[in-house]
């Protein structure tokens, strides 16, 4: 059995209960059920209350299963951007997005920080013609992380247009005011600690007005996940197609496991680790934090400059039976990613640290 912890920023570390909830699901044939029955109804109502109470979700938000995030990003544009779209783009995950607009041939538009810095809502200027402006609160590729004060900042700007806010390497982490955007989404590998293979959407009733009223106009919006599609079957705890159901069902488990930790515990410790890891990257003599202004770190996937390349600070991590993520893209060498989630318990990030320290100092 390999005994590896990955702190990779996801997929990463399971939730430490997922394996028995994967041996019960195995036991009760989970797999073998039918998506239009009474059980798998059952499943769906769970899950989405679990995650309602978790995330403190208002009523009139609604939760939609899909396959990830990346199938979000144009069921966005596709189901609430006739024309135009605005986006924050800082690092990989954010300008993919603003590409897949150019690329469904919407105007797409954006503000554009460096790699490793982060924005300043009032130098942001958004046009009202802009339908959607989309943020990303962690990017997970260079460790920036938009605050919830100033993502309700640009609410403040931009009256008009929609709100959608990427938080797949962040959730349940930030504490949103859901009154001040309209959306938001992320899958279930990175924070919740399970296997790759769903998308959660969340949405309140404006991006369902748009989606209607563009599909009232004769625009294409989509087949069988589109914005209508999905709610006519998930007001009866169903999805169109045949979903991932053992995702679901384990999402179900992992919430009703965090409701029990509780939501308070669970971002006091995710920042506690952080500052821990903050400290000791401040400390060293082989990382610094890659990102300098102190209010745009992440708090949920660290990123650090390394003086030994990524490869080899895992090399030697290995018979600690434990990795981390090296940087993203062409930052592959001179960047290590930590992945700091609720699957990983104090005592493993403790360990992390320690093990680093000795090594590298
Ligand atoms: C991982 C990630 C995505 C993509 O998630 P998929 O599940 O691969 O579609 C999007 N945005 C951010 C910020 C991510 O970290």
């Amino acid at each position: 059995m390999i005994k590896k912890i990955f702190f990779t920023p996801g997929p990463s570390e399971l939730y430490p209960t997922v394996p028995d909830h994967y041996q019960e699901a195995l036991n009760q044939k989970i797999g073998s059920i039918s998506h239009r029955s009474r059980q798998f109804q059952d499943i769906y109502k769970q899950t989405t209350e679990n995650l309602r109470e978790l995330l403190q979700l208002p009523a009139s938000y609604k939760i939609l299963f899909l396959s990830s995030a990346t199938e979000i990003w144009e069921r966005i544009l596709q189901n609430c951007v006739e024309k135009e779209s605005f986006h924050c783009v800082n690092g990989s995950f954010s300008k993919r997005f603003y590409e897949f607009s150019q690329e469904m041939r919407r105007h797409a538009l954006k503000s554009e920080a460096p790699f490793g810095e982060g924005f300043y809502p009032e130098k942001i200027s958004i046009p009202d013609s802009t339908e959607a402006i989309c943020l990303t609160q962690n990017e997970t590729s260079s460790g920036v992380s938009m605050s919830v004060e100033d993502i309700n900042r640009i609410r403040e700007k931009s009256s008009s247009s929609l709100i959608f806010v990427d938080s797949v390497s962040s959730l349940p982490y930030p504490e949103f005011d859901f009154s001040k955007i309209n959306s938001t989404y992320f899958s279930v590998q990175k924070c919740f600690g399970l296997p790759a293979g769903l998308g959660i959407w969340l949405l309140d009733t404006s991006c369902i007005e748009k989606a209607e009223k563009l599909q009232q106009e004769g625009l294409s919006i989509g087949t069988y996940h589109s914005i209508p599609a999905l709610l006519e079957k998930a007001r009866n705890n169903q999805t169109p197609e045949t979903p991932n159901v053992m995702a679901i069902y384990l999402l179900g488990k992992v919430t009703e496991d965090m409701l029990r930790t509780g939501i308070r515990e669970i971002r006091k410790e995710t920042t506690r680790k952080a500052e821990k890891i903050y400290a000791y990257l401040k400390s060293s003599k082989t990382f610094t934090p890659a990102v300098q202004e102190v209010r745009h770190r992440s708090f949920t996937t660290i990123v650090a400059n390394t003086l030994v390349p990524a490869p080899e600070i895992n090399k030697a991590l290995e018979a600690f039976d434990m990795q981390v993520g090296t940087g993203y893209g062409s930052h592959k060498e001179r960047q290590i990613r930590i992945a700091n989630f609720p699957a990983h318990s104090e005592e493993q990030m403790d360990k992390l640290l320690k093990t680093l320290n000795e090594l590298f100092g």
